[in-house]
């Protein structure tokens, strides 16, 4: 079948975001830069999606279904040169300022090209997210550093935030269920830090991360009370990586295992004390459910998009197969169902960049300090020590704490977990539609729909199952106010 595209989605080559969110129409008239910043973002990560995902998604994939360890280098170098690595760093260190909405929008139509190659480049903002949300101004400003300076070298800076262990999955996403849960990893407290012992898993960009955020306990027997969260960098001795997954989807972007034998992790690198690492995971948490959201639309609106052109181009009984009534309604049915889901996302993004991390940074205190400090300078020495150590990072937690309240978390695990169950069960749907619609030869590996619902299915699971994100709403909503128990 000739591919003649409809100037449509990813080929339309204009910013329809504002057609697509329609609430935006409302913010630009007190925020028009705002605004233009997404719109901007958007038109950016379509062009790059269409001038770098598309062509090599489905040739990517099939190397890396051979290889779990596969990388496209090339892709990654370009990613460099595009600025990927530094987009969502403040303005005021010298990023491309680029916020949550940015996000979520750069997260959906990259997707649509192909969720895993998005991830490779588009997840390591971990490297600012788990920093940025410890807030030890230390660090992250030696994090904020070295990823600007890998950037501008051309040689990437891989992050990896390992939560999930081979006992532990949906349990350390959630306080209650970490309380009995039985995890492997172990930070056992020694003279001058900690000596970790045990393995995570499932860990994305784990074969490649050059620098790991990873929590453990440091009495196994009460993994919620002595919880901390650690950093540690992958040349470390007794750290190695361990099976890279093969798994059904998100191929592109490999999946590890990651083994610690022994492996001592000196005093200042324990980001989140004894008991309170559940609180960095559920904030990270609270961050990224929404984005997964965006990620969920995305995929569900590759498989749309694919299924649309080529129900333009097949010819049934004498006329385009898009032309036959049920075909409408099928395709009509899904753009709305892609439609709720994406105001899902957009309501939380646009709430983050009001009141949560995101919108942490934009406030003229915290821009004026990182202005003032520049990264080099609190990498020098002494300073550096001043601005890690404990009392400095009390504060710093305590000012947060402020800006960005316990309840304000909540809130976003609340509305960050439906958007994510949102995006990701609409994408489900849509791609399950799409393969009926384009019948056998939807499950032809060429049109790159079963791509899609390989695709989706994994992120149905991951970041928390949709089952857990459920009882995460309902616990946000109903259980912590009515006192009603959850079993
Ligand atoms: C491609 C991919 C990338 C990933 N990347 C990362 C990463 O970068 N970092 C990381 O830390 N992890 C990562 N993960 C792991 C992922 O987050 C976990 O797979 C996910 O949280 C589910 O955990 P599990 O697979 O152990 O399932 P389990 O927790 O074993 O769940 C099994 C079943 O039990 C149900 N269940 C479990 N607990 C409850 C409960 N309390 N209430 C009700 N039902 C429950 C679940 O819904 C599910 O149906 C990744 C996974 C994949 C597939």
């Amino acid at each position: 079948m000739e591919q003649t595209p409809l100037a449509y989605g990813l080929t339309r080559d204009e910013a329809d975001v504002l057609e697509k969110i329609p609430a935006l129409h409302f913010v630009k008239r007190r925020f028009p830069g705002y605004v233009r910043s997404i719109e901007k973002s958007q038109l950016f990560a379509r062009r790059f999606a269409r001038d770098h995902i598309l062509p090599r998604a489905l040739e990517v994939e099939q190397q890396a279904a051979k290889d779990p360890e596969y990388v496209d280098w090339e892709y990654v170098n370009e990613g460099m040169r595009q600025g990927f690595w530094t987009m969502f760093l403040p303005k005021s260190v010298g990023g491309g300022g680029r916020k949550a909405m940015d996000a979520y929008v750069i997260c959906e139509e990259m997707c649509a090209a192909d969720v895993a190659l998005t991830a490779l480049l588009v997840f390591n903002f971990f490297g600012f997210a788990t920093a940025a949300c410890a807030f030890n101004p230390g660090v992250m400003l030696r994090e904020m550093e070295d990823i600007k300076a890998a950037e501008r070298k051309g040689k990437p800076l891989f992050y990896a935030w390992a939560i999930t262990e081979p006992s532990a999955g949906s349990d350390v996403e959630d306080p209650d269920a970490l309380a009995r849960a039985r995890m492997s990893i172990h930070a056992k407290k020694v003279p001058g830090g900690y000596r970790v012992n045990g393995r995570k898993c499932f860990i994305t960009m784990g074969s490649l991360a050059h620098r790991i955020v990873f929590n453990a306990p440091t009495d196994p027997d009460h993994p919620l009370e002595t919880s901390a969260t650690f950093y540690v960098t992958s040349d470390r001795e007794g750290f190695s990586v361990g099976r890279v997954e093969k798994k059904c989807g998100h191929k592109a972007k490999p999946t590890a295992e990651l083994i610690f034998e022994d492996v001592f992790i000196p005093e200042e690198d324990c980001w989140m004390k004894e008991g309170t690492g559940i609180e960095h995971t559920l904030e990270i948490l609270s961050i990224t459910r929404g984005l997964v959201g965006a990620l969920g639309v995305g995929i569900g609106r590759g498989a749309l998009e694919r299924t649309i052109q080529y129900a333009y181009e097949k010819k049934v009984r004498g006329h385009r197969l898009i032309e036959e009534d049920w075909v409408q309604m099928a395709i009509a049915d899904m753009l709305q169902i892609l439609n709720a889901a994406r105001q899902a996302y957009a309501g939380v993004g646009l709430a983050m960049d009001a009141i949560g991390l995101f919108g942490l940074f934009q406030k003229p205190a915290v821009r004026a300090a990182l202005r003032m400090l520049p990264g080099w300078l609190a990498r020098t020495g002494r300073l550096q020590q001043a601005l890690s150590g404990d009392w400095i990072h009390e504060l710093f937690k305590r000012l947060k704490a402020n800006a960005v309240p316990g309840e304000v978390v909540s809130y976003f695990l609340n509305v960050g977990s439906a958007a994510k169950v949102n995006g990701t069960d609409a994408g489900m749907e849509v791609a399950s539609r799409c393969l009926d619609i384009v019948g056998l030869e939807g499950a032809a590996r060429r049109y790159g729909i079963e791509k899609c619902f390989r695709d989706i299915k994994v992120s149905q699971i991951y970041e928390g199952t949709n089952q857990l994100n459920r009882k995460e709403v309902f616990k946000e909503e109903l259980a912590r106010q009515f006192d009603i128990s959850i079993i």
